[in-house]
């Protein structure tokens, strides 16, 4: 392997939580290394739905970077409560496709070195930092299919579900729960979407069931039936499957689509035959609802950001915040910043 390339921080994954991140901390002065496997993560996959009241730190954001995709949706949703009237009601949303398409430019514009590429075993100690095995994919601008060694001061995990593979001894309340919807290929009948492009519960299960991951003996599984247009398509979801290992493989994809095809139809949402394709992801969470974001009990210089519950609404705050501890904890310790 070639000599070990030199870095201050590295963030490995570069999804919603990782991505933006890295902006961040270029943003106050220190581009820092980004290792990413691709947009195989949950953010791909994600309808990218907030509450207008989160809103504000994407317009921040939008205000320093230019468009990342939010936009403004009426929503409609079953399942309310007695009383509560049927009118739509105005939700957020930050497209994925945009926000991933916009990403690699805005970093490559701030000075962020991006290494395209998958970190295959947990960070190893080194007396001032850590040691990271990276294989690149081959279509890497800097190392195209070649193996990199990286050495930091300061690695921060931000890769989603595979956070746990990179440290196993992660809190025990961090989890992957399995979502699943299904792409259409055309959009769903306009009945089914009037009077508001978005569909969705009142009242989401999801957190219910990842509440309940620990005391689970078997895979237990939900549908919240809805509807979401996010770029060109539209998304009909979503089943949350949550195991009760969670290092267990992923589940059967095809009895995955046949539940989420059984429950959006009897929602009525989706026939259970629609034309579409079916997509899986893993999905990181706490089963307190609350994110790990900071540095890991007994490993100085190493950082979690993972395990939302709301991750569009979660994120944007948490990024100054978690920037200035990396900072401040990299002056602390006296080593010479790295670019
Ligand atoms: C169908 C669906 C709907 C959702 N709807 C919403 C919603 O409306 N609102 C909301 O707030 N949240 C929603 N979520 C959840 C939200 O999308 C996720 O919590 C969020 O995107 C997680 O972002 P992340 O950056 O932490 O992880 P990810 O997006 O999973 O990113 C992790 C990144 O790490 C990389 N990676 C993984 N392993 C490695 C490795 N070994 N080396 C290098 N890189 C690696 C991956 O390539 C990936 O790019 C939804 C999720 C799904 C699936």
């Amino acid at each position: 392997m070639a000599t070990p390339e030199q870095a201050g921080v590295v963030v490995v994954g570069g999804g919603l939580a990782g991505g933006l991140l890295a902006l961040e901390l270029a943003a106050m002065g220190s581009p820092p290394w980004l290792v990413d496997a691709g947009p195989v993560g949950a953010t791909a996959l994600s309808y990218g739905l907030l509450p207008l009241t989160a809103i504000g730190p994407w317009l921040a954001l939008q205000r320093r970077h230019g468009p990342l995709g939010l936009r403004l949706r009426l929503a409609r949703f079953h399942g309310l409560p007695a009383g509560l009237g049927r009118l739509p009601l105005p939700v957020a949303q930050v497209e994925a496709s945009t926000l991933l398409e916009v990403l690699p430019r805005l970093l490559d514009a701030a000075g962020v070195r991006r290494l395209c590429g998958r970190v295959l075993a947990p960070p190893r100690r080194l007396a001032l930092g850590w040691r990271l095995e990276v294989t690149a994919d081959p279509a890497d601008r800097v190392t195209p299919g070649s193996p990199v060694c990286l050495e930091a001061e300061q690695v921060v995990l931000a890769a989603g579900a595979a956070c746990r593979s990179l440290w196993p001894a992660l809190p025990d309340g961090l989890r992957t729960s399995w979502a699943g919807v299904l792409e259409l290929s055309q959009p769903p009948p306009w009945r089914m979407r009037w009077p508001a492009q978005v569909v969705l519960p009142w009242h989401f299960r999801r957190q219910e069931l990842e509440q309940r991951a620990a005391t689970l003996r078997e895979p237990a599984s939900i549908v919240d039936a809805g509807l979401v247009p996010t770029g060109t398509a539209w998304l009909a979801g979503q089943l949350t499957l949550v195991p009760p290992d969670p290092a267990g493989p992923a589940p059967d994809p095809a009895s995955m689509e046949a539940s989420l095809r059984q429950g959006l139809n009897d929602f009525g949402a989706v026939p259970a035959d629609a034309a579409g394709a079916y997509r899986q992801v893993p999905v990181a969470f706490c089963t307190d609802g609350r994110p790990l974001v900071g540095p890991v009990e007994g490993a100085a210089g190493l950082w979690v950001f993972t395990g939302f519950s709301g991750a569009f609404s979660q994120v944007p705050p948490l990024l100054r915040p978690l920037a200035t501890a990396l900072a401040s904890a990299a002056a602390q310790a006296g080593t010479p910043r790295r670019a």
